[in-house]
């Protein structure tokens, strides 16, 4: 798996200014702008032609490259074969994302459906153990990450997911700070919260976790329900700047993805923040 010397500043898809333009502009862009990458959005499907892959590949020589699953995703459904294809889908994303020279791919992995926690917590875990089998048996290496999600109504709070990772040698968590503050009703917010989460993870995964790390942040609009929809940075309350502070405190290395609206310019605010600390 790759090593990383620093952390990485990538956006969610292709930059905005890209436009109707394809992946060569993309990183034209990216190279313009200095920053190191970009997380693909197979959000609508996980679809790709072996001519982006190829070429996203020999990016990822330069680029840090993840990817994020399909919003279709339920490994909680009450239909069997709901779950199936969502087993399907996260596979179907680690195969693509491998094959265009991606580390690492997040999901949303399921709902509570209005069940307690340790039953979702177990239906999680049985499914993930298929996908991460079926990874083994084809021999694709790859980091598996379920996103800490916005909402109370979705599995996945920073706990369970810390307690899966521990579980399977591929499956890390990918931690989205702007979910957890959403989720927890606008705590999680401060330099001391920030360095606590991080704590937690490096105390109960280990190094590894924080060497390879993979983070989402963007601004973010909640209610009492949770995220209602991102912002860009500077019209949310979002405390990046001590987030950034914490990630530097614990030498965090990987990739932070930025997910504002305007893509690559918060990118390059949090890069160049974090690069005066
Ligand atoms: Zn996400």
């Amino acid at each position: 798996m790759k090593k990383f010397e620093k952390l990485n500043f990538i956006t969610a898809g292709m930059p905005l200014r890209t436009g109707k333009g394809s992946y060569p502009d993309a990183f034209d862009i990216l190279r313009e702008m200095k920053l190191d990458g970009m997380e693909l959005e197979f959000v609508h499907g996980v679809r790709m032609g072996e001519e982006s892959r190829e070429f996203v590949k020999s990016m990822s020589k330069d680029f840090v490259m993840t990817a994020h699953g399909p919003f279709y995703i339920n490994l909680n459904s009450a239909e069997p074969e709901k779950i199936d294809a969502s087993v399907q889908r996260i596979i179907d994303t680690a195969s693509v994302a491998l094959s265009a020279g991606a580390f690492s791919i997040t999901f949303h992995a399921a709902y509570y459906m209005g069940q307690d926690k340790p039953t979702v917590y177990n239906q999680v875990r049985t499914q993930t153990e298929r996908i991460v089998n079926i990874l083994k048996e084809q021999k694709k290496e790859i980091w598996i990450r379920p996103e800490t999600t916005g909402k109370e109504t979705q599995w996945g709070d920073i706990d369970e997911i810390i307690k899966l990772s521990k579980e399977f040698d591929l499956v890390l968590p990918c931690v989205d700070f702007s979910h957890i503050h959403a989720r927890t009703f606008g705590r999680n917010n401060t330099y001391d919260e920030f360095c606590k989460i991080l704590n937690k993870i490096g105390k109960k995964l280990g190094q590894t976790a924080l060497d390879n790390f993979h983070g989402h942040l963007a601004g973010i609009d909640y209610t009492g329900k949770g995220e209602r929809k991102h912002l860009n940075l500077e019209e949310s309350d979002m405390n990046y700047k001590d987030l950034l502070k914490a990630l530097k405190s614990f030498d965090v290395k990987g990739a932070l993805v930025c997910e504002s609206p305007n893509i690559e310019d918060d990118c390059k605010l949090m890069k160049e923040f974090y690069l005066t600390l």
